[in-house]
């Protein structure tokens, strides 16, 4: 009998993607399927990153790069940070990594052993407290509510923390309820994590730019005073529609640096060198095809909300940030796994049921709205008949 380590069966899963799975499967066997479950833009990568990587390659950019990335790319990524946030970072801080996901295993890892205890957002992206407890750590849930715009509240948070608290994973703007965090809701955290130096921060801010209505995120690199403590993970996957690429970024502090370039080296040696030039071509480059996406993002966002909002049973706060929605179901009677299981078989409709991002998740179901307005009123119309047929 093969005997594989007990930390193997306490790894989860993003069941997005086994949604996705099932999605394809049934559009495989004739069903006209509306796919609002996985969170990937609906749009083409803009060419000119594409014609960057097709010219890395024809240049004979194809052998292993530095473990950390290439310093022109990792150099971009500094621009990019001080023009978004206003922050210098050195290129020495920067990790190019196979996607955003690399940070957050990274990062907790480091962080993650039995007897530390790691806290995460709930509803929160799934594998945030996958891999806590892959590592063994204690997952403390740091409840994301409603009432508050699916913020943290930073009193709630800091109460959460004990000695054995080892790293604090904040997201914002969030996956799954497009919550943005308020500026004055983190700088209330950071001062209050002042009492708490034994505490890293893991920042996920893969969503940075993906706001609406004028709204900012406050990125956490704005608080010096942390920066010893602080990785911040962001990416090229939702921003400029390059999921598939596998491309992302993140700051380190100096004495983590060495620490995540190892386990690079160990892990996935580099990132593939045209990918990387892709990186600094959609850094550089023009921005009007990223303003068109959120454009189009924000038009179906307004279609999303009023089309939940209309439905009896339904209420759905606007979000703030990303491309979800998380509409409250608890007054149509359904239990919310149930909802997008029956929605996906019986209607064709594919979204997420809010416990799988959390225990905080149930009476909430996950739309994310990178799909067509055509598709999205569609996918209203077939939710609406559905309860209309099927009450609680
Ligand atoms: N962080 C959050 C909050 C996400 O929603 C996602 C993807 O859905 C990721 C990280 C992972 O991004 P990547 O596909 O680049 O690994």
């Amino acid at each position: 009998m093969l005997q594989t380590v007990a930390a193997f069966d306490r790894i989860g899963e993003e069941n997005a993607f086994a949604v996705l799975a099932r999605a394809t499967d049934l559009a495989h066997q004739g069903r006209d399927i509306i796919n609002l479950g996985i969170g990937q833009p609906d749009f083409h990568t803009p060419e000119h990153i594409a014609e960057a990587a097709v010219k890395a390659l024809r240049d004979g950019q194809h052998g292993y790069t530095p473990a950390t990335g290439i310093l022109p790319a990792r150099e971009a990524v500094a621009r990019r940070t001080l023009a978004t946030t206003g922050v210098e970072v050195s290129p020495d801080n920067i990790m190019i990594l196979p996607g955003g996901k690399p940070t957050m295993f990274a990062a907790i890892l480091m962080f993650g052993e039995p007897g530390a205890e790691i806290l995460y957002p709930d509803p929160g992206f799934p594998i945030y407290r996958s891999m806590i407890e892959f590592t063994g750590a204690k997952p403390v849930p740091v409840p994301i509510r409603e009432e508050n715009g699916f913020a943290f509240s930073a009193e709630e948070t800091l109460s959460l923390i004990t000695p054995k608290t080892r790293l604090l994973i904040l997201n914002s703007p969030a996956n799954p309820t497009g919550g943005v965090a308020p500026s004055e809701e983190i700088a209330k955290l950071v001062k209050g994590l002042e009492a708490h130096p034994q505490v890293a921060i893991l920042s996920d801010e893969i969503y940075d730019v993906m706001t609406y209505d004028g709204e900012k995120a406050t990125s956490l690199l704005t608080f010096p005073e942390i920066r010893d403590r602080l990785i911040v993970l962001n990416g090229w996957s939702k921003t400029w529609a390059m999921t598939g690429w596998r491309l992302g970024w993140s700051i380190w502090p100096d004495r983590l640096y060495g620490l995540v370039r190892k386990l690079a080296v160990n892990c996935w040696s580099c990132v593939n060198a045209p990918a990387q030039y892709a990186g600094i071509a959609a850094i550089d480059g023009p921005q009007d095809d990223v303003e068109k996406m959120m454009r189009a993002f924000d038009s179906r966002r307004r279609l999303v909300v009023e089309g939940l909002n209309g439905l009896p049973g339904i209420s759905c706060l606007t979000p703030k940030g990303a491309f979800y929605a998380f509409p409250n179901i608890r007054k149509t009677g359904w239990k919310a796994k149930e909802l997008a299981s029956a929605l996906l078989e019986e209607a064709g409709v594919a979204l997420i049921g809010g416990p799988d991002f959390g225990v905080l998740g149930e009476g909430y179901i996950r739309l994310s709205y990178a799909n067509s307005e055509e598709n999205i009123l569609r996918a209203i119309d077939r939710v609406g008949d559905f309860l209309a047929k099927n009450p609680r």
